[in-house]
């Protein structure tokens, strides 16, 4: 059957029952004829294995069902804790092949998931019986260093941006840690080392390629769909898969000075109490952000400063000098590096790789009171790990309007995470949960909003309420562009026509 005509026919999908929300989605792949997914409703469904055949026929990536090789591997993301089973997992290599997905997924409603570097803390990037847009095959960066700008393509990581665009002594600004996707992180925002300089990702972001939930290949720029344009710098995943995204270049000297500071964890309180007034001084070019952790396994507590100056080298002593005479260091390893050995440099250590529940805010202030709490509920465990960092804003960021993109929290000095930590297996992760929970409690009320990126188990009101100020555009745009809400696995902006 011509697939055109194959969408346009309603035989392909029964809608059978609500599944319950708390029964683990199995998929079933011994319907003969079908297959059972999971629309975006709740509601079970079954779509014909020929209509499979069909699209698998028109795309250059693979389709993988859970009875596929390779389907084990490519449903997993970075978090341990997400264990979730999608009904197919389509591979995209261009975005044709994603504008099939698209309409597939449509056409049969499905619950629907659109996964690039799979770092979504939360597993937004899958889902339990509907279908994931896998985006990892769809990679590359190509640099134009006479124009300075970087085209993108949309299931690419931060490493091969900053390598390809270093390449050419250029740089972007982008995220801490190099295997992070390029598409979630800077469709939530984006911050990083450079932020305080440049901006967020999404404040370099020229323009997108998006194929939005109509099929339709759409270029959103301040000249072209600019109220797209205009959501997708913070709005997420909201409105479409983007296929290719074009980043503002700027210069940057091979080597930063950069790396990691330890101190003895007694020092912890007079380090963070010391942190905010070395902040007030600090130039846009200098960027550091504390971390208090307790390592999984009970090992000694750790107080550190990541940190990256990406000013004159001659000037770095002097910047440098009051964090080294905060405290007596055990390990000084801030130096001259080449930045995108310093972007990787988190690569195995982020504590954020393992099993992992987090929560997050961000804070104009950080109070004593804040410090004294986040230092005293830091507790070494003997299977679980806890930690706490702040992730600094500020500069360049907070110089944009809170209307001039989606993302609302220019306000923000900082971004707080606190989480538990676990190596083993997925087992019960409920202790690691409460002990997040508690250890949120006692910091919570210091914070204001949230990074949506970071957004895991808040309500839906919620989320949609921390697009702020901003909220009520996104939904106008949201109608207009994704009216079914086919893309909720997000932060997720709900349409007011009735597809919520
Ligand atoms: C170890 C670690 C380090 C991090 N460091 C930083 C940091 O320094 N700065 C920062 O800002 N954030 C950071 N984050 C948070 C990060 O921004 C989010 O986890 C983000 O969602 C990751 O994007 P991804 O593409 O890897 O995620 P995925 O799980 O693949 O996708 C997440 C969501 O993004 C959307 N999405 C992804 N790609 C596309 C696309 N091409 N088109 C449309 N929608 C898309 C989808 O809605 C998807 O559900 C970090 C997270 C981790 C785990």
């Amino acid at each position: 059957m011509n697939r055109r005509k194959f969408f346009r026919s309603a035989l392909g999908v029964s809608a059978v029952a609500t599944l319950p929300s708390f029964r683990a989605f199995t998929a079933d792949t011994s319907l003969g004829g079908e297959i059972q997914a999971v629309k975006g409703s709740g509601e079970t469904t079954r779509v014909e294995r020929a209509a499979v055949e069909e699209l698998r026929s028109n795309l250059r990536g693979r389709i993988l069902l859970p009875d596929s090789d390779g389907y084990e591997v490519a449903r997993r993301m970075r978090n341990r804790m997400i264990d979730k089973r999608p009904a197919l997992i389509v591979q995209c290599v261009g975005a044709g092949d994603v504008t099939e997905a698209v309409n597939f997924a449509r056409h049969y409603e499905l619950l629907t998931a659109v996964r690039c570097g799979g770092h979504n803390v939360a597993g937004k990037g899958t889902c339990d019986g509907g279908i994931m847009i896998d985006l990892s095959p769809l990679q590359g960066v190509r640099v134009d260093p006479i124009a300075r700008t970087a085209r993108v393509a949309g299931g690419s990581l931060l490493g091969a941006m900053d390598a390809e665009c270093q390449g050419f002594g250029l740089v972007t600004p982008s995220g801490t840690v190099s295997h992070t996707g390029v598409g979630g992180l800077t469709l939530g925002g984006g911050l990083g080392r450079l932020a305080r300089q440049y901006g967020l990702a999404v404040d370099n972001l020229n323009a997108v390629d998006i194929i939005t939930a109509d099929g339709e290949f759409r270029r959103a720029s301040a000249e072209e769909n600019p109220d797209l344009y205009w959501a997708v710098r913070g709005g997420g995943g909201n409105f479409g898969v983007v296929t290719s995204f074009e980043f503002a270049l700027h210069p940057l000297a091979y080597q930063v000075i950069g790396g990691t500071i330890m101190f003895p964890f007694s020092e912890a309180k007079d380090l963070l109490n010391f942190y905010p007034d070395y902040c007030e001084k600090m130039s846009d070019d200098m960027y550091a952000d504390p971390v208090i952790f307790a390592p999984p396994g009970g090992a000694g507590n750790m107080v550190y400063f990541e940190v990256c100056y990406a000013g004159p080298h001659r000037n770095a002593e002097r910047v440098l000098e009051p964090l080294r005479r905060a405290g007596k260091p055990i390990f000084d390893g801030l130096k001259a590096i080449d930045y995108v050995v310093l972007q990787r440099s988190s690569d195995d250590t982020d504590p954020r790789g393992t099993g992992q529940y987090l929560k997050s805010g961000f804070t104009t202030e950080i109070s004593s009171e804040l410090v004294d709490n986040l230092v005293e509920h830091l507790e070494p465990h003997p299977e679980r790990g806890g930690m706490a960092f702040f992730q600094q804003c500020g500069g360049a960021i907070g110089r944009v309007a809170s209307d001039a993109t989606a993302f609302a929290h220019r306000y923000a000095n900082h971004n707080l995470t606190v989480g538990s930590v676990w190596t083993t297996g997925i087992e019960d992760t409920s202790p690691h949960v409460r002990w997040t929970r508690d250890y949120w409690g006692s910091v919570e009320e210091f914070t204001h909003g949230f990074y949506a990126n970071d957004e895991f188990a808040v309500s839906p009101t919620r989320a949609q309420q921390n697009y702020l100020g901003n909220t009520e555009r996104l939904v106008a745009i949201k109608n207009k562009y994704d009216p079914t809400n086919l893309f909720r696995l997000n932060s997720n902006i709900r349409p007011s026509l009735g597809g919520g």
